[in-house]
């Protein structure tokens, strides 16, 4: 195994990054970028904005083209589920789903999560959706085309921008809450209020302190049974109530999980030889391992894992933010002024800009340039939202 090289398990945002900044930072050794989807590395934010509304078809959310693949000399495997891997002294060996074998000198986990599941009778019903990849998408915005009636269950952001994207294609949305507030585990409670108020203005009815407990349906779900007894008519029901990081390749591994898979600022896990990026990971903090799930994490976590098998230095990651050197004031060119002004005079009064992104029409319904062309370092606006 002299020279097998780099093997990054899971093709998608930190993975494509980490892929890139290895060879920035000078590697020139066999990377191997494998995933279990059958496309490129693509970005997600679009599939519960403007690719769900028909806005963009899925052509335009690649990360980067085959050709810079290739050209950067970075082998991205396609359709191939690693199950196994077998770590030896120096490197080791992935095996996936299908039998074919990766061997390694150096390892990356960046295998994201899946879809919590509605631990209800009747989840398994059809037009029961959940949204993570271009597959979820795909079906939710074929069966919103035939729909009226649309519940949503969770209110944290994929829900809640779904529900926008909705609503402004006319359908009649509700969404579900559990907890008292909208996005509780994200954003301070006036955010919430904020969300609510502007969600409920534009039609959104939103139910909260509501839990689901069954789903009821003849092949197809035709209605949601809530806590208080009573239920909704629903023609598709789309799930949003957070993320399970893949943790069993690290558990198989030995390294240490807290509900992702720990990290410290390096990218590097509890084994030396294996480092983790992006929201398979929980970043050890002073309070406790920090669980993020946002590209702008993705980006500097898969950043710094390529820095630490690169073994180069590279400014920590604490949170979703790369520290970086301070940049000296740049005043805005013309473009950036105009496109401010733009911004301000679109603004409502009242409504602060950065809220309106998960608002219907608002900006989370474009397709994000930055998030196209990914940028070296994240930064705090580029997360959720
Ligand atoms: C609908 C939606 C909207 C979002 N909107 C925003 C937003 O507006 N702003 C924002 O900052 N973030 C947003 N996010 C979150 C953001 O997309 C994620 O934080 C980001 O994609 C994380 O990238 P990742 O590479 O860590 O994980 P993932 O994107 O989950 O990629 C992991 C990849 O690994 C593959 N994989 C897993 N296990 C294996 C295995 N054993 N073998 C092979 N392959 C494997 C998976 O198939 C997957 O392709 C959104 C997410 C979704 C789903």
């Amino acid at each position: 195994m002299a020279d097998a090289g780099f093997l990054i398990v899971g093709a998608s945002q930190a993975g494509a990054q980490l892929a890139t900044s290895l060879r920035e930072f000078g590697a020139t050794c066999p990377i191997t970028l494998v995933g279990a989807e059958e496309h490129l590395p693509y970005q997600r934010p679009p599939l519960s904005k403007a690719y769900l509304s028909g806005k963009v078809e899925a052509d335009s959310l690649l990360l980067r083209s085959a050709a810079y693949y290739a050209e950067q000399g970075i082998d991205v495997v396609t359709g191939e589920w690693i199950e196994d891997i077998d770590l030896a002294a120096n490197g080791g060996r992935a095996t996936s789903a299908s039998g074919r074998t990766f061997d390694f000198d150096g390892l990356a986990l960046t295998v994201g999560g899946t879809p919590r599941r509605l631990p209800v009778p009747g989840a398994d019903l059809g037009n029961v959706f959940y949204l993570r990849d271009l597959a979820d998408a795909a079906a939710l915005r074929t069966a919103l085309g035939a729909a009226q009636r649309v519940v949503v269950v969770g209110g944290g952001f994929v829900g809640l921008e779904a529900a926008a994207v909705a609503n402004d294609l006319g359908k009649d949305v509700i969404v579900v809450e559990a907890l008292d507030r909208l996005m509780a585990r994200v954003v301070a409670p006036v955010v919430s209020q904020f969300y609510l108020q502007a969600h409920e203005s534009r039609g959104v009815r939103v139910l909260l302190d509501t839990g689901v407990v069954g789903l009821s349906g003849t092949g197809t779900v035709s209605s949601v049974e809530l806590s208080d007894g009573s239920s909704l008519a629903a023609d598709i029901v789309l799930v949003g109530i957070g993320l399970v990081a893949h943790t069993t390749l690290a558990e198989q591994l030995g390294l240490e999980v807290a509900g992702g898979i720990v990290i410290d600022a390096h990218a590097r896990t509890s084994r030396p030889a294996v480092v983790a990026a992006g929201d398979c990971t929980a970043l050890r903090s002073e309070d406790g391992p920090l669980r993020i799930e946002s590209v702008a994490n993705a980006i500097a976590q898969g950043r710094a894992a390529a820095a630490t098998l690169a073994g180069v230095h590279d400014p920590p990651v604490r949170g979703s933010v790369v520290l970086v050197r301070p940049r000296r004031h740049q005043a805005p060119d013309r473009r950036s002024q105009l496109r401010i002004r733009r911004r301000r005079a679109a603004r409502r009064p009242g409504e602060p800009a950065v809220l309106r992104a998960l608002l219907p029409g608002g900006p989370a319904h474009r397709h994000r340039r930055d998030q196209r062309a990914p940028r070296l370092h994240g930064r705090p606006e580029d997360s959720r939202g």
